[in-house]
């Protein structure tokens, strides 16, 4: 080997032992277990997809989980076939009608997101489940379908081994504030913009 190559690689270990020793002191120096709030918001995609992967993970561990579906999920969406697979270490609820932007209705969805709201703080209650994932919990957030404060509360209160998801666009500054972890998916490009419908497997 050349000198030169020589010194290269000596200069290469030196510098990734230091990146590693205060790589190791920086994680040595988190000890806080906790059930997280995670909020997943913004306009791009991903948003539901990253929910039901953090579901996976739950589940490979062993995990009872279960999704609450504030939007009427009238799709027959790939996720739930493959979830249906894991019998009841999965509770899923699609609530009532849910509500869509379709039905025009206030009153409904409001009863709707109300009846997805106590279904929540049911399974929040039990014991045996890990992590529950709200999807589009926002979006009845941002319609003020649901009572903000008491939203907030009722999940900065949740048992401290529990995980929450929040999906949707728009999340409110107060929950924003209540989370542990927020994620804002970026809409760099959507091949809607181009023309292009849902496609299966990948949006449904
Ligand atoms: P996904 O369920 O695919 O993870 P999401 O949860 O981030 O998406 P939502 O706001 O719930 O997004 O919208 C659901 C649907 O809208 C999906 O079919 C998704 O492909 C589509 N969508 C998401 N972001 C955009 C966008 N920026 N432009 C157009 N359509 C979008
Ligand atoms: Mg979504």
């Amino acid at each position: 080997m050349s000198e030169d190559r020589v010194r290269d690689e000596d200069r290469h270990r030196a510098k990734m032992e230091k990146r590693k020793a205060a790589q190791d002191a920086e994680v040595a120096g988190k000890t806080i277990e906790k059930g997280l709030l995670i909020v997943n918001t913004g306009p791009g995609k991903g948003k539901t997809t990253a929910s039901l992967g953090l579901m996976l993970r739950a589940l490979g561990r062993g995990w009872w989980v279960a999704c609450v579906q504030f939007i009427k999920g009238g799709w027959d969406t790939g996720e739930r076939h493959a979830l249906e697979r894991f019998g009841t270490q999965v509770s899923w609820h699609t609530l009532g009608e849910g509500f869509t932007w379709e039905t025009q209705d206030k009153a409904r969805d409001i009863a709707a997101c109300e009846e997805a709201w106590a279904k929540a703080r049911e399974l929040m209650a039990d014991e045996s489940i890990r992590l529950i994932v709200l999807d589009e919990l926002n979006i009845a957030l941002r319609y003020g379908y649901l009572d903000l404060d008491a939203v907030v509360a009722t999940l900065s209160a949740r048992r401290p081994d529990l995980h929450v998801v929040v999906t949707g666009r728009n999340a409110k500054p107060a929950l924003i504030e209540a989370a542990d972890l927020v994620t804002e998916m970026g809409n760099v490009k959507h091949h809607f913009s181009a023309g292009v419908k849902a496609q299966e497997g990948i949006e449904f």
